[in-house]
């Protein structure tokens, strides 16, 4: 699902965008109809065009004679308008609406279907309140160079085809991912792709770095804030990565924090991918065993390894 607050965003700025257009169409008939007495006169009688057709309707006889004839006026008054418009010098459809989408003329529906215009639009949204903002323009799958990976340029590249087809196939039945691997082999790389093709399939994706997800549950639980509108989106989002595990300051509460969001995550049926520069033993160390256990039970491990790749492309 998209996330909730993106679309009402969306949704208000639509509104907005449409209710412009019609202002402005608005504006333009008003200053054509100062210097046009005839258009003036010519709008007057055709938006009495829709009531004569109620009044035929319900009269009965000829109706379809007589709505043909008022259909052919009102074409014929529309055409004096066109000219009377091109002899002021104006274009045709000067004091038409100009939507900015004439599909769902900025409504962001056709019919009941959500317009080609408005997933784009929330799709950028969903890129910028991501967390990774223009990362994800820059790193995904188009530009993973699997061949800096020396020995192990095989393995990633079957890695990469099975992090495509897990972006591609999302849902919350998909798997909780392990990125293991020390720093510039490529882990942000790929979670920024992974989360690019889970947000354009319409999906809601939160990525933080470890570091900043204690900060934020820090302000929450020091009662600086209570709204729950800082944390909320670590449950909420169908995907979250959390970025760099090990890099935080490990204490007991930074610990419940973790393990909170994971293991409610996991109730929940909600995917998470985490990466981290340790490896097995390290976070063994690191974190307790409530922690560790589901890290290593309910996640699909996978290794990144070679040379750092980050100098490789100096
Ligand atoms: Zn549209």
């Amino acid at each position: 699902m998209y996330n909730a607050e993106n679309y009402r965003k969306v949704k208000e700025e639509y509104n907005l965008k449409r209710n412009s257009a019609m202002a402005d169409a608005d504006r333009r008939k008003r200053e054509i109809w100062a210097i046009s007495p005839e258009i003036k006169q010519i709008d007057a009688a055709l938006s009495k065009t829709g009531l004569k057709i109620f009044g035929i309707a319900c009269t009965g006889a000829d109706v379809e004679d007589r709505v043909e004839n008022l259909r052919r006026e009102s074409e014929a008054m529309l055409e004096d308008r066109r000219e009377i418009l091109n002899m002021l010098g104006y274009p045709a459809d000067y004091t038409d609406i100009h939507y900015e989408c004439d599909e769902c003329k900025d409504t962001g529906y056709v019919d009941t279907k959500m317009c080609d215009c408005m997933r784009r639009r929330l799709i950028k949204r969903g890129f910028m309140t991501s967390g990774l903002g223009f990362l994800i323009e820059k790193q995904n799958f188009d530009n993973i160079k699997t061949s800096y990976y020396g020995k192990s340029e095989a393995t990633m590249r079957n890695n990469i085809s099975y992090f495509k087809k897990y972006a591609s196939d999302f849902s919350d039945k998909s798997e909780n991912l392990l990125l293991l691997g020390s720093t510039g082999l490529g882990k942000t790389h790929v979670a920024s792709a992974i989360a690019k093709v889970v947000i354009e399939n319409g999906n809601d994706v939160f990525y933080e770095s470890a570091l900043n997800l204690i900060v934020d549950f820090d302000v929450e639980h020091f009662g600086r804030e209570t709204t729950g509108l800082r944390t909320d989106k670590y449950f909420d989002c169908d995907l979250l990565i959390i970025d760099d595990l090990g890099a935080e300051k490990s204490t007991q509460l930074t610990q419940m924090y973790i393990y909170n969001v994971i293991n409610t995550r996991l109730n929940r049926g909600k995917p998470t991918i985490i990466s981290t520069n340790l490896n097995e033993d390290e976070l063994q160390n690191a974190y307790d065993s409530r922690i560790t256990s589901r890290l290593f039970g309910c996640y699909t491990p996978f290794s990144f390894d070679g040379e750092d790749i980050r100098i490789q492309k100096i």
